[in-house]
């Protein structure tokens, strides 16, 4: 047993049916994740990283296997009790943001603490104090009256990050979060990433591109369905990385 396993998968498998036809989207996945890692999720497209994150984080149900989370077989889990672990334990950053377009910066953030009992409950000004510092801490503050339209791509995917952060949960899954975004942005995105990491925070990441993976500590390979390479992530290339950024 390692320490601290906080998400362990065995043997974990997805497959939809539609009508007569059965997708192994994911065939056997068995891995642990450890608290305080940065977890690469790299593959080629439909290979299935996007389904074993969901199941990870509770967006669905796997078909077989079994998944500990701390500890616990999540099978025996409430509804109740999943939709808890997703509001506080956990942020989801999606590749294509979702955020709603009707409302401004600031009530984005907000919405996952009025979805939960504990904060809903909370003064207006304690929650206050909660989505400006998330927005804050992904330099969106100065953005927190505007309409989502009137953002770039990059600066929403910041607010999104925002929106993930603001109940302070132990793990932010994040979906291919620089897929939508030019190079310039995306490694701002990448380094809010790293920065969450280093207070603490555990990040698993899907990315199918091997720079970006390169941001975490560990990279597990998936290829049609299964992890083939679970890996840690070259120290020296760590180094050299920081030293570029230095430059
Ligand atoms: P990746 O994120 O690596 O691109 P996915 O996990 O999204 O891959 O998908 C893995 C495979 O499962 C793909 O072949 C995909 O078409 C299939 N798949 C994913 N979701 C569904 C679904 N809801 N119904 C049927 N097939 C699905
Ligand atoms: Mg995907």
């Amino acid at each position: 047993m390692s320490k601290n396993p906080i998400i362990e998968c065995k043997n974990l498998g997805r497959a939809f049916t539609t009508g007569d036809i059965v997708t192994h989207a994911l065939k056997s996945a068995t891995c642990t994740i450890t608290k305080g890692e940065f977890v690469s999720i790299m593959g080629p497209s439909g290979s299935g990283k996007s389904t074993l994150m969901h199941l990870m984080s509770f967006l669905d149900k796997p078909t077989s296997g079994t998944y500990y989370f701390k500890g616990l077989d999540t099978k025996d889990f409430s509804e109740k009790k999943l939709s808890k672990l997703r509001n506080q334990e956990i942020g989801f950053v999606f590749q294509s943001f979702n955020l709603l377009s009707s409302v401004n910066i600031y009530d984005n953030v907000e919405l996952p603490l009025l979805y939960d009992f504990y904060t809903k409950s909370e003064s207006k000004e304690k929650r206050k104090s909660r989505v400006l510092n998330a927005l804050k801490s992904v330099g969106m503050l100065h953005r927190k009256n505007h309409k989502t339209n009137q953002l770039s791509g990059g600066e929403k995917q910041r607010v999104a990050i925002a929106r993930a952060l603001v109940n302070n949960p132990e793990i932010i899954f994040a979906d291919e979060p620089t897929g939508n975004l030019d190079s310039k942005s995306g490694n701002k995105v990448m380094r809010i990433l790293q920065d969450l990491h280093s207070k603490g925070h555990t990040i698993i990441l899907v990315t199918h591109e091997q720079a970006t993976a390169e941001h975490g500590t560990r990279i597990l390979n998936l290829i049609d369905g299964e992890i083939v390479k679970d890996e840690p992530v070259n120290i020296r290339r760590i180094a050299n990385k920081t030293d570029s950024l230095k430059k």
